[in-house]
């Protein structure tokens, strides 16, 4: 049985500039949630942090206690690691303001922003830093992870427009790191996930784009129209990143009634430069089939994330690999395994990576797997944590079947996988000098609610 230690609520109450939401208090079951519905945990207490003092507080307090500490920036964990049964929530939620330098091109983001959110504020001044497909996401998770999204191939990994991190390490002290101070705590920071303490605020370089073509386009899937895609997206030229998900087509007014559980690609695209030009990379996609729907057009960048909420699952079991290959075969694995899964949704992801992605060392960051081609996602979501073993064994049939044999993966989108799972994130090298990092900032595994890297032993 897990013991939980006594957490002197009034007293941190008491000293705190945010707010505690404790069990008895109103609001705690919104409080308590994450995205992923299934983990219902009833933490000891959740912290709405107000500023950097705040959180060195809770971080003291946890460590003192010995009360697990969950930190949480949007809640999108696929672990359920931004919660905690009987521990420490430390919410940065409300720690969410953007303050931009619209002429030196930086931005100091507080890390419970969304990504929504941060995207709106810079594309004000006409600006961006490249994140992920989902509005919700927290500015804090998907940095810390690599951060691969709409502008990956143009502008490469959000980390890669990292220029300084404010960050409480596990001693409850503030830090400024960037490439000249606390040098190795900064390279850990981009890629090495929540290990080394909690991001409070991160600077980032601004690029100018403001109109692109981008948008959603959808297409009936077939094992022509998946592998023509993917090879559209390797010949596109690197202003054209896309998210494309192969799955069956949900009863949503865009897709005509007579495809509604049939295979569809539904592809999120971003080409981030001139609209002509845009029109010609995007035209051999339109031109693989006769679209289902037609959303692709010229648009302001942050219109990106404008339109309904998601499915918010109960769980999701899911792998991502990190490939050089589409294996041969794929198109056909995803569309046999798309018709016997029994998910609420099931779904085949992939993104062509590459571009000024590709152009960075792989030594730079703690994101080791610069030169992969393509990433690929396998998700089944589900309600009943009983209904698991079914998705998992779904999953690990197609991503067998999609796998061309290496075992990289991206650490944003691993699950709860332990040290198989630090291995297949981190290679030897980076593994090797993230536990020495660790060891230096959080040799007592404080933060160990993450894909956690064990400190080095000395
Ligand atoms: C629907 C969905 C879509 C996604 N799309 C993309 C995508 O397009 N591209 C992509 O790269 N990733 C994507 N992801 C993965 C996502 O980036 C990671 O799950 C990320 O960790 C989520 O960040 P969060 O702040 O929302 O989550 P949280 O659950 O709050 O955080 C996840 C973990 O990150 C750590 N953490 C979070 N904030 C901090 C902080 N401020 N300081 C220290 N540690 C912190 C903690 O260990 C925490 O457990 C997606 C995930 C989901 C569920």
């Amino acid at each position: 049985m897990k013991i939980t230690p006594d957490i002197p609520i009034s007293s941190l109450r008491a000293d705190l500039n945010g707010r505690v939401i404790a069990p008895d208090d109103p609001g705690y079951d919104d409080a308590r949630g994450v995205f992923f519905t299934g983990f219902d945990r009833r933490p000891a207490a959740v912290v709405r942090v107000a500023d950097a003092s705040d959180v060195s507080l809770v971080v003291d307090l946890a460590r003192e206690t010995g009360a697990e500490l969950a930190v949480r920036s949007g809640g999108h964990s696929r672990a359920g690691h931004a919660t905690s049964e009987g521990g420490i929530v430390l919410d940065l939620s409300e720690m969410n303001a953007v303050e931009i330098d619209a002429e030196g091109r930086t931005a100091w983001a507080q890390a419970g922003v969304k990504a929504a959110d941060y995207t709106k504020a810079t594309g004000e001044h006409g600006l961006a830093t490249g994140l992920g497909d989902t509005p919700t996401v927290g500015v804090g998770g998907i940095t810390l992870g690599g951060g691969v999204g709409f502008l990956v191939r143009k502008n490469g990994l959000t980390i890669d427009d990292v220029l300084g991190a404010e960050v409480v390490t596990a001693n409850g002290e503030l830090l400024r790191v960037d490439a000249e101070t606390h040098a190795d705590l900064f390279w850990a920071l981009r890629g090495g996930g929540g290990n080394f303490g909690v991001a409070t605020r991160l600077r980032f370089r601004l690029h100018e784009i403001d109109e692109v073509v981008g948008g959603m386009l959808s297409l009936p899937a077939s094992t022509e129209v998946i592998t023509g895609l993917v090879a559209a997206a390797e010949a596109a030229p690197e202003e054209l990143s896309m998210i494309a998900n192969i799955i069956k087509a949900p009863p949503v007014p865009f897709v005509p009634a007579e495809r509604h559980g049939k295979p569809v690609v539904i592809a999120l695209m971003v080409f981030a430069g001139d609209a002509d030009a845009g029109e010609q990379a995007i035209a051999p996609i339109r031109a693989l089939a006769t679209p289902l729907a037609e959303m692709v057009r010229p648009i302001r960048y942050p219109e990106m994330y404008d339109g309904p909420e998601g499915l918010r699952p109960g769980f999701d079991a899911g792998t991502n690999m990190l490939v050089d290959t589409f294996a041969p075969g794929a198109a056909e694995a995803i569309l046999e395994h798309l018709e016997t899964s029994t998910a609420q949704m099931a779904a085949a992801q992939f993104r062509v990576l590459g571009g000024a992605m590709a152009r960075v060392p792989d030594g730079a960051t703690a994101f080791g797997h610069r030169r992969a081609k393509m990433m690929v996602n396998v998700a089944a979501m589900y309600e009943s944590p009983d209904e698991g073993p079914e998705h998992e064994a779904w999953v690990g049939s197609l991503a067998t079947a999609l796998s061309d044999g290496t075992s990289a993966a991206y650490v944003g989108f691993i699950g709860n996988d332990g040290d198989q799972g630090v291995r297949r994130a981190y290679p030897p090298a980076t593994l090797e000098r993230l536990a020495e990092v660790k060891r230096h900032y959080d040799p007592d595994n404080l933060f160990r609610l993450n894909l956690n890297v064990p400190p080095a032993v000395k």
